[in-house]
Protein backbone atom coordinates (compact mmCIF):
# COMPACT_ATOMS: atom_id res chain seq x y z
CA UNK A 1 0.00 0.00 0.00
CA UNK A 2 1.31 3.36 -0.93
CA UNK A 3 -0.57 5.16 1.63
CA UNK A 4 -1.50 8.18 -0.32
CA UNK A 5 -2.94 11.46 1.07
CA UNK A 6 -4.52 11.71 -2.29
CA UNK A 7 -8.01 10.14 -2.52
CA UNK A 8 -7.48 8.71 -5.72
CA UNK A 9 -10.85 8.88 -8.51
CA UNK A 10 -11.96 5.81 -11.12
CA UNK A 11 -14.07 7.44 -13.66
CA UNK A 12 -15.08 5.77 -17.16
CA UNK A 13 -15.58 7.59 -19.99
CA UNK A 14 -18.03 5.40 -21.60
CA UNK A 15 -17.02 7.92 -25.09
CA UNK A 16 -20.24 7.76 -28.06
CA UNK A 17 -21.35 4.38 -26.24
CA UNK A 18 -23.26 1.82 -25.52
CA UNK A 19 -27.11 1.78 -26.56
CA UNK A 20 -29.73 2.32 -24.24
CA UNK A 21 -30.33 -1.52 -23.14
CA UNK A 22 -26.85 -2.39 -22.62
CA UNK A 23 -26.29 1.09 -20.14
CA UNK A 24 -29.13 -0.14 -18.02
CA UNK A 25 -27.49 -3.60 -17.83
CA UNK A 26 -24.11 -2.18 -17.51
CA UNK A 27 -24.77 -0.15 -14.20
CA UNK A 28 -27.16 -2.60 -12.55
CA UNK A 29 -24.03 -4.75 -12.50
CA UNK A 30 -21.71 -2.53 -11.52
CA UNK A 31 -23.94 -1.51 -8.48
CA UNK A 32 -24.27 -5.25 -7.65
CA UNK A 33 -20.87 -5.71 -7.54
CA UNK A 34 -20.63 -2.37 -5.50
CA UNK A 35 -23.06 -3.98 -2.62
CA UNK A 36 -19.92 -5.70 -1.64
CA UNK A 37 -18.87 -2.89 -0.04
CA UNK A 38 -15.22 -3.37 -0.67
CA UNK A 39 -14.76 0.16 -2.65
CA UNK A 40 -15.54 2.48 0.43
CA UNK A 41 -16.39 6.53 -0.31
CA UNK A 42 -12.97 7.62 1.51
CA UNK A 43 -10.82 5.40 -0.58
CA UNK A 44 -12.07 6.14 -4.12
CA UNK A 45 -14.14 8.68 -5.89
CA UNK A 46 -15.77 7.23 -8.49
CA UNK A 47 -17.85 8.86 -11.79
CA UNK A 48 -19.07 7.75 -14.96
CA UNK A 49 -19.61 9.78 -17.74
CA UNK A 50 -21.96 8.75 -20.27
CA UNK A 51 -23.25 10.74 -23.28
CA UNK A 52 -25.01 13.61 -22.76
CA UNK A 53 -28.34 11.97 -24.12
CA UNK A 54 -27.59 8.98 -21.23
CA UNK A 55 -26.28 11.60 -18.64
CA UNK A 56 -30.04 11.94 -16.98
CA UNK A 57 -31.05 8.69 -17.07
CA UNK A 58 -27.82 7.39 -15.71
CA UNK A 59 -27.85 9.75 -13.11
CA UNK A 60 -31.15 8.29 -12.24
CA UNK A 61 -29.65 5.25 -11.57
CA UNK A 62 -26.72 5.86 -9.96
CA UNK A 63 -28.78 7.58 -6.98
CA UNK A 64 -29.65 4.37 -5.88
CA UNK A 65 -26.20 2.99 -5.70
CA UNK A 66 -25.11 2.14 -1.87
CA UNK A 67 -22.12 4.60 -2.74
CA UNK A 68 -21.85 8.04 -4.19
CA UNK A 69 -20.83 7.42 -8.19
CA UNK A 70 -21.06 10.87 -9.79
CA UNK A 71 -22.62 11.47 -13.08
CA UNK A 72 -19.74 13.21 -14.95
CA UNK A 73 -20.36 15.29 -18.68
CA UNK A 74 -18.47 14.06 -21.40
CA UNK A 75 -17.80 17.87 -22.39
CA UNK A 76 -19.46 21.11 -22.21
CA UNK A 77 -20.43 24.37 -24.24
CA UNK A 78 -17.49 26.61 -24.67
CA UNK A 79 -20.91 29.57 -24.28
CA UNK A 80 -21.86 30.13 -20.68
CA UNK A 81 -25.67 30.43 -19.74
CA UNK A 82 -28.65 30.15 -21.88
CA UNK A 83 -29.46 31.10 -25.42
CA UNK A 84 -29.83 30.63 -29.02
CA UNK A 85 -26.72 28.20 -29.44
CA UNK A 86 -28.42 24.78 -31.22
CA UNK A 87 -26.89 21.53 -29.96
CA UNK A 88 -25.13 23.47 -27.05
CA UNK A 89 -24.85 22.43 -23.11
CA UNK A 90 -23.71 25.14 -21.08
CA UNK A 91 -21.93 24.50 -17.71
CA UNK A 92 -25.12 26.10 -15.96
CA UNK A 93 -26.92 23.66 -17.49
CA UNK A 94 -24.91 20.80 -15.90
CA UNK A 95 -24.71 22.56 -13.11
CA UNK A 96 -28.88 22.96 -12.75
CA UNK A 97 -29.44 19.62 -13.29
CA UNK A 98 -27.15 18.41 -10.57
CA UNK A 99 -24.27 17.65 -12.67
CA UNK A 100 -20.83 18.12 -10.95
CA UNK A 101 -17.97 17.16 -12.82
CA UNK A 102 -17.43 17.36 -16.55
CA UNK A 103 -13.96 16.21 -18.67
CA UNK A 104 -12.50 18.90 -20.40
CA UNK A 105 -9.48 18.49 -23.13
CA UNK A 106 -10.07 14.83 -23.84
CA UNK A 107 -7.34 14.21 -27.10
CA UNK A 108 -10.58 12.86 -29.21
CA UNK A 109 -12.08 16.64 -28.39
CA UNK A 110 -9.37 18.29 -29.26
CA UNK A 111 -8.16 15.79 -32.68
CA UNK A 112 -11.61 15.52 -33.98
CA UNK A 113 -13.33 18.46 -33.35
CA UNK A 114 -10.73 20.84 -33.33
CA UNK A 115 -10.66 21.78 -30.15
CA UNK A 116 -7.87 24.42 -29.65
CA UNK A 117 -6.11 25.77 -26.41
CA UNK A 118 -7.99 29.09 -26.81
CA UNK A 119 -11.63 26.81 -26.65
CA UNK A 120 -10.69 24.62 -24.28
CA UNK A 121 -9.66 28.02 -22.20
CA UNK A 122 -13.26 29.01 -22.52
CA UNK A 123 -14.74 26.12 -21.29
CA UNK A 124 -12.09 25.80 -18.12
CA UNK A 125 -13.16 28.79 -17.34
CA UNK A 126 -17.15 28.40 -17.58
CA UNK A 127 -17.14 25.30 -16.10
CA UNK A 128 -15.10 26.48 -13.29
CA UNK A 129 -17.29 29.30 -12.73
CA UNK A 130 -20.19 27.78 -12.69
CA UNK A 131 -19.14 25.94 -9.69
CA UNK A 132 -18.03 22.23 -11.76
CA UNK A 133 -15.25 20.37 -11.01
CA UNK A 134 -13.37 19.46 -14.33
CA UNK A 135 -11.07 16.75 -15.25
CA UNK A 136 -8.44 18.50 -17.56
CA UNK A 137 -7.12 15.81 -20.05
CA UNK A 138 -4.13 16.77 -21.50
CA UNK A 139 -1.37 13.97 -23.53
CA UNK A 140 1.18 13.68 -26.36
CA UNK A 141 0.82 12.00 -29.80
CA UNK A 142 2.93 9.22 -30.43
CA UNK A 143 5.10 11.87 -33.07
CA UNK A 144 5.51 13.96 -30.07
CA UNK A 145 6.92 11.29 -28.01
CA UNK A 146 9.20 9.84 -30.70
CA UNK A 147 10.80 13.23 -30.66
CA UNK A 148 11.25 14.15 -27.01
CA UNK A 149 8.59 16.95 -26.57
CA UNK A 150 6.23 14.92 -24.70
CA UNK A 151 6.93 17.07 -21.43
CA UNK A 152 7.19 20.14 -23.10
CA UNK A 153 3.80 19.41 -24.98
CA UNK A 154 2.04 18.24 -21.68
CA UNK A 155 3.19 21.05 -19.62
CA UNK A 156 1.89 23.39 -22.36
CA UNK A 157 -1.75 21.95 -21.97
CA UNK A 158 -1.20 22.48 -18.15
CA UNK A 159 0.01 26.29 -18.57
CA UNK A 160 -2.53 27.11 -21.12
CA UNK A 161 -5.22 26.83 -18.62
CA UNK A 162 -3.12 28.54 -15.61
CA UNK A 163 -4.02 31.30 -17.44
CA UNK A 164 -8.10 31.73 -16.85
CA UNK A 165 -7.77 29.22 -13.55
CA UNK A 166 -8.09 31.85 -10.28
CA UNK A 167 -5.91 30.48 -7.48
CA UNK A 168 -8.66 29.44 -5.50
CA UNK A 169 -10.04 27.11 -8.43
CA UNK A 170 -7.17 24.76 -8.41
CA UNK A 171 -8.92 22.58 -5.54
CA UNK A 172 -11.80 22.11 -8.45
CA UNK A 173 -9.19 20.55 -11.29
CA UNK A 174 -8.42 16.91 -11.51
CA UNK A 175 -5.70 16.29 -14.52
CA UNK A 176 -5.76 13.39 -16.35
CA UNK A 177 -2.59 12.33 -18.35
CA UNK A 178 -3.39 10.45 -21.35
CA UNK A 179 -0.80 9.34 -23.94
CA UNK A 180 -2.60 9.74 -27.37
CA UNK A 181 -0.50 6.68 -28.48
CA UNK A 182 -2.35 3.88 -25.47
CA UNK A 183 -5.31 5.43 -25.98
CA UNK A 184 -8.11 2.23 -27.13
CA UNK A 185 -4.63 0.97 -28.71
CA UNK A 186 -4.14 -1.66 -25.84
CA UNK A 187 -0.30 -0.23 -25.39
CA UNK A 188 -0.37 1.10 -21.83
CA UNK A 189 2.22 3.62 -20.57
CA UNK A 190 4.59 1.33 -18.69
CA UNK A 191 4.10 2.59 -14.84
CA UNK A 192 7.74 3.71 -14.88
CA UNK A 193 7.47 6.23 -17.50
CA UNK A 194 3.61 7.07 -16.39
CA UNK A 195 4.89 7.73 -13.49
CA UNK A 196 7.37 10.05 -14.54
CA UNK A 197 5.23 11.93 -16.58
CA UNK A 198 3.32 11.96 -13.42
CA UNK A 199 5.34 13.54 -11.11
CA UNK A 200 7.02 16.17 -14.13
CA UNK A 201 3.21 17.39 -14.17
CA UNK A 202 2.74 17.56 -10.35
CA UNK A 203 6.26 19.74 -10.42
CA UNK A 204 4.59 22.18 -12.92
CA UNK A 205 1.72 22.46 -10.95
CA UNK A 206 3.15 23.40 -7.81
CA UNK A 207 5.00 25.99 -9.76
CA UNK A 208 1.33 26.97 -10.39
CA UNK A 209 0.02 26.59 -7.05
CA UNK A 210 0.25 25.14 -3.72
CA UNK A 211 -2.75 23.10 -4.78
CA UNK A 212 -0.35 21.24 -7.09
CA UNK A 213 0.76 18.77 -4.05
CA UNK A 214 -2.58 17.31 -3.58
CA UNK A 215 -3.87 17.66 -6.75
CA UNK A 216 -5.52 14.54 -8.26
CA UNK A 217 -3.41 12.94 -11.63
CA UNK A 218 -5.23 10.53 -13.14
CA UNK A 219 -3.87 8.21 -15.99
CA UNK A 220 -5.73 7.22 -18.79
CA UNK A 221 -4.38 4.97 -22.03
CA UNK A 222 -5.47 1.54 -22.01
CA UNK A 223 -6.04 0.78 -18.08
CA UNK A 224 -7.81 -2.77 -17.39
CA UNK A 225 -7.58 -4.84 -14.12
CA UNK A 226 -4.58 -6.39 -15.48
CA UNK A 227 -2.16 -3.78 -15.29
CA UNK A 228 -4.30 -1.67 -12.87
CA UNK A 229 -2.39 -2.39 -9.54
CA UNK A 230 0.87 -1.92 -10.81
CA UNK A 231 -0.34 1.56 -12.10
CA UNK A 232 -1.83 2.18 -8.48
CA UNK A 233 1.22 1.94 -6.96
CA UNK A 234 2.83 4.54 -8.42
CA UNK A 235 2.69 7.52 -5.93
CA UNK A 236 1.92 10.26 -8.01
CA UNK A 237 -0.74 8.31 -10.15
CA UNK A 238 -4.29 8.81 -8.08
CA UNK A 239 -6.70 7.16 -10.20
CA UNK A 240 -7.84 6.41 -13.72
CA UNK A 241 -9.75 7.38 -16.59
CA UNK A 242 -11.42 4.36 -18.13
CA UNK A 243 -12.47 4.17 -21.53
CA UNK A 244 -12.83 0.78 -22.75
CA UNK A 245 -12.28 -1.06 -19.96
CA UNK A 246 -15.50 0.94 -18.41
CA UNK A 247 -18.11 -0.78 -20.72
CA UNK A 248 -17.58 -4.12 -18.67
CA UNK A 249 -18.62 -4.05 -15.00
CA UNK A 250 -16.33 -6.34 -13.75
CA UNK A 251 -13.38 -4.86 -14.91
CA UNK A 252 -14.03 -1.56 -14.41
CA UNK A 253 -15.18 -2.50 -10.60
CA UNK A 254 -11.86 -4.40 -10.42
CA UNK A 255 -10.04 -1.13 -11.49
CA UNK A 256 -11.97 0.76 -8.90
CA UNK A 257 -10.63 -2.08 -5.99
CA UNK A 258 -7.14 -1.67 -7.11
CA UNK A 259 -6.87 1.81 -6.49
CA UNK A 260 -8.76 1.96 -3.75
CA UNK A 261 -6.24 -0.88 -2.14
CA UNK A 262 -3.94 1.84 -2.29
CA UNK A 263 -5.40 3.83 0.66
C1 LIG B 1 -10.14 7.43 -22.64
O1 LIG B 1 -10.90 7.53 -23.57
O2 LIG B 1 -10.08 8.38 -21.83
C2 LIG B 1 -9.34 6.22 -22.50
C3 LIG B 1 -8.36 6.22 -21.66
O3 LIG B 1 -9.68 5.14 -23.30
P1 LIG B 1 -9.10 3.62 -23.20
O4 LIG B 1 -9.11 3.26 -21.73
O5 LIG B 1 -10.04 2.81 -24.00
O6 LIG B 1 -7.72 3.66 -23.73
Amino acid sequence: MSGSAITPWVVGNWKMNPMQADAKALLQDFKKLLQNNEIKEQDCYLGIAPTMLALGSVQSELASSVRPVYPVAQDVSRIAGTGAYTGEVSAELLKDQQIDFVLIGHSERREFFAETASILNEKVKNALNAGLTIIYCVGESLEQRENGQAEQVVLQQICDIATVVQAEQWKNIVVAYEPIWAIGTGKTASPEDAQAMHAKIRAGLTQITPLGASMAILYGGSVKPENAVELAACPDINGALVGGASLNAESFYKIAQAFANTK
